[in-house]
């Protein structure tokens, strides 16, 4: 296991992209249940307020910085970490030894049509992997234990935030062997809906600018940002007294 670092009480695993998807591969092998919840500063703000999601939040296997307001967050109370490690590259990478090793991959989130290009678009780019079902992420009924019995070496579950850390919490004792991966919007990317940052923009830890600049209707959301900031400057400031 990875080595933690709290950010505003959040114990985020400090592994880079590789070590994680490497060590997600292993517990595949191992046939060991593993939760990963992927957090950015925004869900991390979100979920502080509520003592209960932030346990729920730190019972994961593995928690990584999703975005670079929590690697800057790290810096600033002078525990840095290795790097971002955002939730959609570590399933890139995952799908990638998956793709090696022929792992049984399960979708699970997003509209009907979305799943089946996602589904598309991944077998075409990963022919070795299996994808061992699709569900939609808005049906009404409880669709655990459907899931379960096609028996997922990895389970994408993107449902946005906390509906999916806290469906795979309730849901996770249903399987035996799976690796969980909450990560939000994913599918749409996979699916080509909605387009990943050029590669600049990542480099320049700009992500979250192209994003609002493609999505103004974020900007509230975005505002957690700054906060999330300012937060952990007051926190480093008590520390201090
Ligand atoms: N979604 C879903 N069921 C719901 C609500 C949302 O499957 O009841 C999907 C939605 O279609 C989208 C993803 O969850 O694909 C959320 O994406 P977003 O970018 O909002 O994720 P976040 O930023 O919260 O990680």
């Amino acid at each position: 296991m990875f080595e933690k670092v709290t950010v505003l009480g959040a114990q985020i695993s400090n592994g880079t992209i590789e070590e994680i998807a490497d060590f997600l591969a292993e517990r595949v092998r191992q046939k060991k249940n593993t939760v990963v919840y992927t957090p950015n500063s925004e869900i991390i703000e979100q979920f502080r307020k509520d003592t209960s999601l932030m346990e729920l939040l730190n019972s994961a296997d593995v928690l990584t910085a999703d975005g670079i307001g929590v690697v800057y967050g790290a810096k600033i109370l002078g525990t840095p970490l290795k790097g971002r490690a955002a939730g959609y590259d570590i399933a890139c990478k995952l799908l990638e030894i998956g793709n090696r090793e022929g792992f049984r991959f399960f979708l699970y989130g997003s509209k009907e049509e979305v799943c089946q290009l996602a589904k598309e678009n991944l077998l075409k780019q990963y022919p070795g992997i299996q994808i061992v079902g699709t569900q939609n992420g808005y049906t009404k009924e409880p669709v655990g234990e459907k899931i379960a019995q096609t028996n997922p070496d990895v389970l994408f579950v993107c449902l946005g935030a906390k509906k999916q850390e806290e469906w795979i919490y309730h849901n996770k004792h249903l399987f035996s062997g799976t690796v969980f991966l909450g990560i939000g919007g994913s599918m749409d990317v996979f699916a080509g809906v909605v387009k990943r940052a050029p590669k600049i923009f990542i480099k320049l830890n700009l992500e979250w600018l192209y994003r609002l600049l493609k999505q103004p209707s974020r900007f509230v959301r975005m505002l957690a940002l700054p906060r999330f900031l300012w937060q952990v400057i007051l926190e480093k400031f008590k520390s201090k007294r």
